[in-house]
C-alpha cells in the first residue's frame, strides 16, 4: 500500500467504525460494532488497531467523536468527552486511551467537524478552503472550515442551536431541551417528526409538500446567518433529512429569497453553492483519516524541529504537542 498507513475511528453514540487505510477508496481493513460501555468499547477499537499494526506500523490515528468534547489543546482535559447524556461516557479520555495503548500520534475532533474535513478532502467541498458542512438528521450540527482549518475555540461550534425566526402560523413549540425553538428544535428530524406526528420519510402528499416547504424556509434562515458570519464558498448538507426528495431546489429558492439580493453574488444563487454531501456514511471515517494525516504530519514536524506546528489544530496559535503518543 502506497502512502501513509492511517487509523480512523468514528465514535458515534450508537456505533464505532474503525478503519485502516489512507483514503475512503483505499481502505485496508474495517470493523464496526455497537457503542457500549466505554472501557470494553475502546478496548475493542485498540484490539483492532493492534492487530492491524502486526502487518505494519500505523502512522497515526484520527478520531471523529460524538461530543461534547474538550478540544482546547492547552486544557488538561483535552480529548475527553464533556458532560454527555450517554451513560458512562462523561469525562472519558477517548484520545488519551487510544494514544496510550497504541503509542502513535492521535488527533481528535467532533464527528461533525470530522465529516466536514472528509467532505473537504474527498467529497462535495473538495477544492474549497472555506466552507460549511451541515448535517440535518435527528438534530442539526455544523462544522465551519475556514482557510482549511476547522473552527474550534472555547468549544466546538454548535450551529444547530442558532436562533431562527418562527414561520408565522407555526405553533409547534420546538423540540430542543435547552432552547425549545432553536434551529434544530424547529427543523431537526426529531422536531419534524413531532410536528407532523411521524418521521419525515413517512410523510406523503400534501403533508409532505408542506413539511418540505417549512423545512426549506427554516434551513434557509439558519444558512443565511451562517453565510453572513462565515462567508463560505460552499455549503454541504448531509444527514437523513438532506435526502428527502425535492428538498434542495426548494432550499435554494428559499435561500435566495432570504438573502434578498444582498450582497448579490451570483455564486450564492448557483446550483453548486448549497449541495448534498457526497461521502454519505463515509464522511466521518474519512474525517478520521484527515485528522490522522495531520497528526502524523505534526509528529514528523515535532521530531524534526522540536516544536509543534500550529496547523494541526487549526488555532494558528502556539500550541503544545498533541496530547499523547508523540513524545
Ligand atoms: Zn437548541
Amino acid at each position: 500500500m502506497n502512502g501513509p498507513r492511517l487509523g480512523s475511528i468514528e465514535s458515534g453514540g450508537t456505533k464505532f467504525v474503525c478503519l485502516v487505510g489512507s483514503a475512503p477508496d483505499r481502505i485496508e481493513d474495517e470493523i464496526r460494532f455497537p457503542t457500549g460501555e466505554p472501557e470494553p468499547t475502546l478496548a475493542r477499537a485498540v484490539a483492532f488497531f493492534e492487530e492491524a499494526a502486526v502487518k505494519g506500523p500505523l502512522d497515526a490515528v484520527g478520531i471523529a467523536s460524538f461530543g461534547p468534547l474538550e478540544l482546547r489543546r492547552s486544557h488538561p482535559g483535552y480529548g475527553r468527552l464533556a458532560a454527555t447524556p450517554k451513560p458512562g461516557w462523561s469525562g472519558v479520555d477517548v484520545a488519551g486511551t487510544i494514544a496510550a495503548a497504541l503509542r502513535v500520534p492521535v488527533a481528535i475532533d467532533t464527528d461533525v467537524n470530522g465529516a466536514a474535513l472528509g467532505e473537504g478532502r474527498w467529497g462535495a467541498a473538495r477544492g474549497r478552503g472555506t466552507y460549511v458542512y451541515l448535517t440535518v438528521g435527528t438534530g442539526i450540527g455544523g462544522g465551519a472550515v475556514i482557510g482549511g482549518r476547522v473552527i474550534n475555540g472555547l468549544v466546538h461550534t454548535e450551529m444547530g442551536h442558532l436562533s431562527v425566526p418562527r414561520i408565522p402560523g407555526d405553533d409547534f413549540p420546538g423540540s430542543c431541551p435547552f432552547h425549545a425553538d432553536c434551529w434544530e428544535g424547529m427543523a431537526g428530524g426529531e422536531a419534524v417528526a413531532a410536528r407532523w406526528g411521524r418521521p419525515a420519510e413517512e410523510l406523503s402528499g400534501e403533508v409532505l409538500r408542506r413539511a418540505l416547504h417549512m423545512e426549506a424556509v427554516y434551513l434557509a434562515s439558519g444558512l443565511r446567518d451562517i453565510i453572513y458570519t462565515t462567508a463560505p464558498e460552499r455549503i454541504v448538507i448531509g444527514g437523513g433529512m438532506a435526502v428527502l426528495p425535492g428538498l434542495f431546489p426548494l432550499l435554494r429558492a428559499e435561500l435566495a429569497r432570504s438573502l434578498a439580493g444582498y450582497p448579490g453574488l451570483p455564486e450564492h444563487a448557483a446550483d453548486d453553492f448549497v449541495v448534498p454531501a457526497a461521502l454519505g456514511p463515509l464522511a466521518g471515517p474519512a474525517g478520521g483519516l484527515v485528522l490522522a494525516e495531520r497528526a502524523a504530519e505534526e509528529a514528523r514536524h515535532v521530531a524534526r524541529d522540536g516544536t509543534a506546528r500550529p496547523s494541526a489544530d487549526g488555532s494558528g496559535a502556539d500550541v503544545p504537542p498533541l496530547a499523547a503518543g508523540t513524545a
